[in-house]
């Protein structure tokens, strides 16, 4: 059997993962997997159960015991926690706040790890996130990272409705020890600061059919 493709889409806060991940699942028919969903769902649970985030023995203690399951609907990838989907409640602040805490305790990372390389049982796919290309799939032939100035990142997160503090999250996010965030080797970084996410796709497509021209025996 044919093992399924992987395309990785790494890169900081509101450089338009989300939009071009999710819009080139649909194109290609693949599975989209939102990494940064994963680390939330675990940062909402931590918070629920009074778990403090900064206290990396704890959180890895919680990340053990949860009863986490992988399900796809949808053509999406997500976590449900004892049978529940938390969705709304992953995106707001307490949330946003203490994910990069979880995020860079390596025992969580290890789970990660594992849990995303699993979602290859579901078929071919966009996976999204920090560490993709790096640490996840860094074997793929397909690699992406996006980036935009922070004058623009600051821009998208305002017309979102989003007051966050993302430099604060994007510095905790770069500097940890564990799979910080990094441009993968072999990668196509583009700056989508000046495009749509239109365009940013159809940069990638076009990537992606160079990439398998040339691999192509002639
Ligand atoms: O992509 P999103 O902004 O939703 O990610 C939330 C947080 O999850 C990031 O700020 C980071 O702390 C963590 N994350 C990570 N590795 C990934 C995806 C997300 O550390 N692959």
């Amino acid at each position: 059997m044919k093992s399924p493709i992987v395309i990785t889409i790494d890169g900081p806060s509101a450089s338009g993962k989300g939009t071009v991940s999710r819009v080139l699942a649909q194109r290609l028919g693949y599975v989209y997997v939102d990494t940064g969903a994963m680390y939330r769902t675990l940062a909402w649970h931590c918070l629920n159960k009074g778990v403090d985030v900064q206290d990396e023995k704890k959180v890895a203690s919680a990340c053990r015991h949860w009863k986490a399951r992988l399900e796809c609907a949808e053509g999406q990838v997500f976590l449900s926690v004892a049978g529940y989907r938390p969705e709304k409640e992953i995106r707001e602040s307490a949330a946003s706040g203490a994910v990069p805490f979880v995020a860079r305790v390596p025992a969580v990372r290890k789970w990660m790890k594992k849990t995303q390389q699993d979602c290859v049982q579901f078929g071919n796919l966009v996976m999204e996130g920090r560490d993709i290309g790096t640490n996840i799939f860094p074997d793929t032939d397909f690699k992406f990272f996006l980036d935009a100035s922070p004058e623009v990142r600051a821009k998208r997160r305002h017309a979102q409705g989003v007051a966050e503090d993302v430099h604060q999250r994007d510095k905790i996010d770069s500097q940890r020890a564990a799979a910080p965030l990094m441009r993968p080797l072999g990668s196509l970084v583009i700056d989508n600061s000046h495009q749509t996410p239109e365009e940013t796709v159809a940069a990638i497509l076009q990537k992606i059919d160079e990439i398998r021209a040339a691999r192509r025996p002639s």
